[in-house]
């Protein structure tokens, strides 16, 4: 493997013509007009990016199928970066808008990447509905414990006596244990890993693709810059040092047991995977029962029984 100094100086030869780069495995997945893009050094979403493109690469699924929307914040900004059909929606308004896409046009795909302050929070009503109804979306959730972008509040995952611009005294909320919430809610897939655990992530990220549903993924993402910084945890290696040593890895874990606490264990895996009808699938029988063969159905796996 390359050591640092040698990969800079690779780079630098082939920015003065000398040396030709071998070709970036997603390149095909991702917008690269639009790089750099807006990450700092250290942060954990692109690494979730490049887990998610080989998902869907290896997913085999239609791209031109898959849409992927986007709250505000660092993480919302994953949706300008991938080269699909993507919308960049208000500040917690993602799965709303990916409802409406969801139930205008079934046979799409449709993934909600967005951050924990923006889904949890501002979005939270619209997060434990969705999940109650079981709207067939893929949710993937960056958790880096506080509001990034707008300048690193306190959210409702931020552990408690973590420091944040908005808690100089330490946070002292209980925090959201997101897996929990969504499995309470009715999610039929809810799993969570750290930007550490990166082909446990992709694995996750294709099982969810390919379950019908409102699946989960939570995943915590360092943020060096904000909530790392402040709490003088180090840069985004330390955060992988701790995600590395401090996660336990449980598949099929009460989610009530896996709340997470201020530099605690993490406990991750795929926790949850059960069937459930979806919202379509609901909505479709009870409207055919009652307009009969009036009703032409909705979605293309509409079968009248
Ligand atoms: Fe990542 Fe934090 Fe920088 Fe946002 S502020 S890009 S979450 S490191
Ligand atoms: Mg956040």
């Amino acid at each position: 493997m390359s050591t640092p100094a040698e990969i800079a100086n690779l780079l630098s030869e082939s920015m003065e013509g000398g040396v030709e780069l071998p070709p970036n495995p997603v390149e095909e997945f991702l917008r690269s007009d639009r790089m750099p893009h807006i990450w700092c050094p250290g942060c954990g979403i692109g690494t979730t990016v490049n887990c998610f493109a080989r998902a869907l690469l290896q997913s085999k699924l239609d791209l031109n199928k898959v849409a992927v929307v986007s709250g505000i914040g660092c993480s919302g900004r994953v949706a300008g970066y991938v080269k699909l059909d993507s919308f960049h929606t208000t500040h917690g308004r993602a799965i709303p808008f990916a409802t409406g896409l969801k139930l205008a046009n079934p046979d799409l795909t449709v993934v909600v990447y967005s951050g924990d302050g923006d889904l949890a929070a501002i979005g939270g009503n619209h997060f434990i509905h969705a999940a109650r109804r079981n709207v067939d979306l893929k949710v993937i959730l960056l958790n880096n414990f506080i509001y990034g972008m707008t300048g690193g509040q306190v959210g409702p995952t931020t552990p408690g006596t973590a420091m944040t611009t908005t808690t100089p005294y330490g946070c002292f909320e209980e925090p959201f244990n997101l897996p929990h919430l969504a499995e309470a809610c009715g999610a039929v897939y809810v799993a969570r890993w750290t930007a550490f655990h990166v082909r446990q992530i992709a694995h996750s990220m294709g099982e969810a693709l390919r379950k019908k549903g409102f699946t989960f993924i939570e995943i915590l993402s360092p943020c060096p810059t904000l909530y790392s910084r402040r709490n003088r945890l180090g840069d985004g290696l330390d955060m992988m040092q701790y995600y590395r040593e401090s996660s336990e890895i449980r598949h099929g874990a009460n989610t009530k047991d896996v709340a997470i606490t201020y530099q605690g264990p993490i406990v991750v895996g795929k926790f949850v995977d059960i069937e459930r009808p979806t919202f379509l699938e609901n909505m479709n029988r009870q409207v055919a029962r009652t307009l009969d063969t009036q009703y032409v159905g909705v979605g293309e796996d509409y079968v009248r029984s």
